[in-house]
C-alpha cells in the first residue's frame, strides 16, 4: 500500500525538537512532505548557526521514516529558518548569490515567509541561452515533468531551438523521460548537454547515481542548479537556443524561490490537475513568482479530462472548468488542458515522449498549441508581442502572403512553406536528421486553420498538415528568404532529388 503523509508525520513526531522539548513535528518545523516513487523528501527549518550540531537530528528524522513499511527512500534537508539568518558562523557555507537571495527576504521552506522584495536584477544571461521559462507546479505528482518535456519538444515542433534543465534534484526524471542514460562529456572546461529527439538535456540525474539518496542543503541545492545552467554549453554564439525550459523542483519553498530570483526568467508556466487542493498549491506558485516579478505565461491544466483510449469520449471525472475560472479570477493565462491518457504515460515512462514520437497524435497537437500559446504569452510579455499578420493565399493558392503590422510583407510560396514546415516529420529530431522534402513544386495549400492569436495551422493538398506556424516563424522564414532556399535547393542537388 503506498505510503501516506500522515503516517510519514506520524513517525516524525518521534524526532525530538532541536531543544529536546517537543517534537519536530508539533514544534512546526516540517515542511510539506512530498511522496514520490515510495521516496520522502521534506525539509526541517533549523536556526542555521545549529545547522552541524543538528545534523544527528536530520539524521534520526531520516531514520524513523526509512523504517516505515514501504518507504524505499528518504532525503531531509535542513533549512534555515526567517529570523535569525544573518550570522551564520557554524553553518555550512553558502553560495554568495543565496546570501543575496535571502538578505532580499528569501525564508524557510513551506512556511509562513516574510514578502520577499522583487530583485532589482536578475542574475547574468545564461550562455548559449535566449529565453528562461519555469515550468513548475505546487506539489508534486501533477505531471509537471511530463509536460515539462512535452512543451520542449512542442517548442522545437514550431521551429525553435529548444532545452531542458532538470532543476528537480528531489527526484530528476528528465534522463528517464527522454531514454537517456550515461554521463555528460566535459569540453573546454564546460558540460556538454545530453541530446535526444533534437533537444538538449541536462539533469542532476547524469550526475548523481540513480537510487543514490541525494541529501542537498537549500543552499548547496541552489548553487549546483547554478552551476548546471552557467557550465554548460548550451549552445554556440549564433547558434543559441531560443528557450531553455526549466523543470522546476515541486513546491513553492526556499530552493524555489531562489531560483525565481536568481535565474534570468523569462516566465514561468504553473502545471495544476483539476482538483481544488492541487489549485490551492498552484495559486502558492502563481505567488511565488508574481514576488519576484517573473511573468506568468499560464497556467496548464493536466489531467484535465479523461479520454477514454478505446471509443475517445471525453468525461470531465474532475469536472470541468476549475483551472480555467481560477485563471480568469487570478488574471493569468490560462494556457489548456490536457487530458488524462494512457499513451502520454506509457510514452512518458519508456522514454519515448508523445509529442517527439507520435507527431501526428491528438496528444502531439495538444502539447504543440500550448508551446506555440506559450511562446507568444512569452514574446507579449517581454514586449515583443507580434501581432497576427494578416494571411492572404494568393489566387492560385501556390502563395502565401504575410503581412505584418509592423510593415513587413512576405511573399511565401506554398512549396517552401510545404517544405520546410516546422512539423517534426520534416524537421525530424535534430537537424542531422531533418528530412529533405522533394517533389513539392506543385503543391498548393488547402486550409488555413487558426490556432488562438498566434499561430496558424497549414493543409496543405498533399495532406500534410501537422505543421503549426508561429508568427515567429513566419517572420524567421521571410527574413532568411533566400538562404533558406538557396539552402533547399543545395541539399535537393547533392542528393539527387527534384522539385517535380
Ligand atoms: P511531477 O513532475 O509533477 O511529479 P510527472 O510528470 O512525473 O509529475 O508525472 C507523474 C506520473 O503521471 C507519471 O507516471 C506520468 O507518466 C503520469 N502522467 C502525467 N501526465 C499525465 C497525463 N496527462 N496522462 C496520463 N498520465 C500522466
Amino acid at each position: 500500500m503506498a505510503v501516506t503523509q500522515s503516517q510519514v508525520l506520524e513517525a516524525l513526531r518521534r524526532v525530538k525538537g532541536p531543544d529536546l522539548d517537543g517534537n519536530i513535528v508539533d514544534l512546526g518545523l516540517v515542511s510539506d512532505v512530498l511522496l514520490k516513487d515510495g521516496r520522502a523528501y521534506f525539509s526541517i527549518t533549523i536556526d542555521p548557526k545549529r545547522a552541524n550540531e543538528l545534523e544527528p537530528l536530520r539524521k534520526a528524522a531520516e531514520t524513523v521514516v526509512a523504517e516505515i513499511p514501504g518507504v524505499e527512500g528518504v532525503a531531509a534537508v535542513l533549512t534555515a529558518q526567517t529570523s535569525g539568518a544573518t550570522g551564520r558562523s557554524g553553518a555550512p557555507p553558502e553560495h554568495a548569490r543565496v546570501q543575496q537571495a535571502r538578505a532580499k527576504g528569501a525564508a524557510g521552506d513551506g512556511g509562513a515567509r516574510a514578502p520577499a522584495a522583487a530583485p532589482s536584477k536578475r542574475g547574468a544571461a545564461v550562455p548559449g541561452v535566449k529565453h528562461i521559462i519555469a515550468v513548475a507546479s505546487g506539489k508534486g505528482g501533477v505531471g509537471k515533468s511530463t509536460t515539462a518535456v512535452n512543451l520542449a519538444l512542442g517548442f522545437q515542433s514550431i521551429g525553435l531551438k529548444a532545452g531542458i534543465m532538470d532543476a528537480d534534484i528531489y527526484g530528476p526524471s528528465q534522463p528517464r523521460l527522454l531514454g537517456l542514460t550515461g554521463k555528460p562529456q566535459m569540453q573546454g572546461g564546460r558540460l556538454l548537454p545530453m541530446q535526444n529527439f533534437g533537444i538538449k538535456v541536462m539533469s542532476m540525474g547524469f550526475l548523481v547515481d540513480e537510487g543514490t539518496p541525494v541529501v542537498w542543503r537549500g543552499p548547496m541545492v541552489v548553487s549546483a542548479l547554478q552551476q548546471m545552467l552557467r557550465d554548460v554549453a548550451w549552445g554556440k554564439e549564433g547558434d543559441e537556443l531560443d528557450i531553455l525550459v526549466i523543470d522546476m523542483p515541486p513546491g513553492t519553498g526556499d530552493v524555489q524561490l531562489s531560483i525565481a530570483q536568481q535565474v534570468p526568467l523569462s516566465g514561468a508556466i504553473i502545471v495544476s490537475t483539476p482538483q481544488d487542493l492541487a489549485l490551492i498549491d498552484a495559486r502558492k506558485g502563481l505567488a511565488m513568482f508574481k514576488q519576484v516579478d517573473v511573468p506568468i505565461l499560464g497556467i496548464i491544466e493536466n489531467m484535465s479530462y479523461f479520454l477514454c483510449p478505446k471509443c475517445g469520449e471525453r468525461s470531465e471525472i474532475f469536472g470541468h472548468g476549475g483551472a480555467r475560472d481560477e485563471a480568469a479570477k487570478l488574471d493569468v493565462p490560462f494556457l489548456g488542458g490536457i487530458p488524462l491518457h494512457m499513451d502520454i504515460r506509457a510514452k512518458s515512462d519508456s522514454g519515448q515522449p508523445i509529442t517527439a514520437t507520435a507527431p501526428d497524435s491528438l496528444h502531439a497537437g495538444i502539447f504543440r498549441d500550448l508551446a506555440a500559446k506559450a511562446w507568444a504569452e512569452m514574446n507579449s510579455a517581454a514586449g515583443n508581442r507580434i501581432a497576427p499578420p494578416r494571411l492572404e493565399p494568393g489566387a492560385a493558392k501556390d502563395s502565401l502572403k504575410v503581412s505584418f503590422e509592423d510593415g513587413a510583407i512576405y511573399d511565401l510560396s506554398a512549396e517552401m512553406l510545404r517544405v520546410m514546415s516546422p512539423s517534426a516529420e520534416v524537421q525530424g529530431h535534430s537537424p542531422d536528421q531533418r528530412v529533405t522534402v522533394a517533389g513539392k513544386r506543385n503543391v498548393k495549400i488547402k486550409e488555413l486553420e487558426p490556432v488562438g492569436n498566434y499561430a496558424v495551422r497549414i493543409i496543405f493538398d498533399d495532406g500534410h498538415s501537422t505543421g503549426l506556424y508561429a508568427w515567429s516563424y513566419f517572420k524567421l522564414l521571410g527574413e532568411e528568404k533566400n538562404k533558406r532556399w538557396a539552402q533547399y535547393l543545395r541539399e535537393l542537388d547533392e542528393k539527387g532529388l527534384k522539385r517535380g
